[in-house]
């Protein structure tokens, strides 16, 4: 049979949700594996499939990406969504903020040419305050940071969403599952759908969904993370994934300064005014720190 035009709406282990496209009126999305082993796919991926029995087929290719998204650490990589507009990061004091993995998610962004825009959750709690005051740093660099409660208000959220390809992302607990039932009503149980198409006893999570807004625009799940390893990360594009220091490159003493105990180097003093903020400074040496390290 013909190849037929698709994207991937769920990625599930090797196995994944094509929808065809242009959208037929009777077909629902199509099961199906990759031919062969070559390269990853991607939730948001734009493919060709090759139909096979009723209600599955075969990737036959993936077309190119417009951008992807990923984390790795020494292991593997881990493909979360291409072809995205936005990544909306939920960030919230309880149970805990995490400021490294923030810091990691917007590398991450920066490093993969993609906007991303901060979601503090849980405004309604008493805790918020301090870090939306904290978070007041990072719209200084340039990243949105939007307020909303899912118990509550998300009419920013919806805003910043309408229209758009986003992916969502951020550590579990932080309300993402709640955040994208107020966007999608139907979300949940579309999930549910979804994990008895793809399970089929297989036991692995899904690492994410496409959900259409019914606004217009999509927004990609992604499931609860603890870490957020950038191990793809070279050391020139870790210094261009923080904008503060990417602004002084070419200022420091040494034109291959790496900003961790240099003389006169730009970085460091900015830090030591308090112009960069020592966190970011942490986590961008550390990044350097394994970059250059044996396991890369
Ligand atoms: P996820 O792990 O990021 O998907 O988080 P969930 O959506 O499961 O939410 C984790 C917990 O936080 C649940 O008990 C939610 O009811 C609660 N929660 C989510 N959003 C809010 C919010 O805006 N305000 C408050 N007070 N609790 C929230
Ligand atoms: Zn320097």
């Amino acid at each position: 049979m013909a190849r037929q035009a698709g994207r991937v709406i769920a990625a599930h282990g090797r196995h994944f949700l094509v929808a065809i496209e242009p959208p037929a009126a009777k077909d629902g999305p199509l099961e199906c594996v990759m031919r062969g082993k070559k390269g990853g796919v991607a939730c948001g991926d734009h493919v060709e499939i090759s139909p096979t029995h009723p209600g599955s087929g075969v990737i036959e290719q993936v077309l190119p990406r417009r951008n992807l998204l990923y984390r790795s650490d020494q292991l593997r990589e881990k493909l979360i969504a291409a072809n995205v507009d936005q990544a909306l990061i939920v960030v919230a004091a309880v149970p805990q903020f995490r400021e490294e993995l923030l810091i990691r998610c917007l590398a991450a962004c920066e490093a993969a040419e993609i906007p991303a825009v901060i979601i503090l959750n849980k405004i309604d709690l008493p805790e918020s305050a301090a870090l939306a005051s904290s978070l007041e740093h990072y719209a200084g660099l340039g990243y949105p940071v939007i307020h909303v409660s899912a118990h509550g208000d998300i009419a920013a959220l919806a805003t910043r969403a309408a229209g758009q390809v986003s992916v969502l992302v951020g550590a579990s607990g932080m309300g993402k599952s709640s955040l994208l039932n107020r966007l999608v009503p139907d979300a949940a149980a579309a999930v549910g759908d979804i994990s008895v198409a793809l399970d089929a006893g297989r036991h692995t999570t899904t690492q994410a969904r496409l959900h259409r807004l019914p606004v217009g625009g999509a927004v990609i799940d992604s499931p609860g993370m603890q870490e957020f390893g950038l191990r793809h990360l070279d050391a020139s594009t870790l210094t261009q994934a923080f904008p503060e220091i990417r602004a002084r490159v070419g200022q420091c003493r040494f034109y291959n300064c790496r900003h961790l105990k240099e003389p006169g180097c730009a970085v460091l003093e900015a830090a030591a005014s308090g112009a960069i903020r020592s966190t970011r400074l942490r986590v961008y040496q550390s990044l350097i720190a394994q970059s250059e390290g044996p396991t890369r």
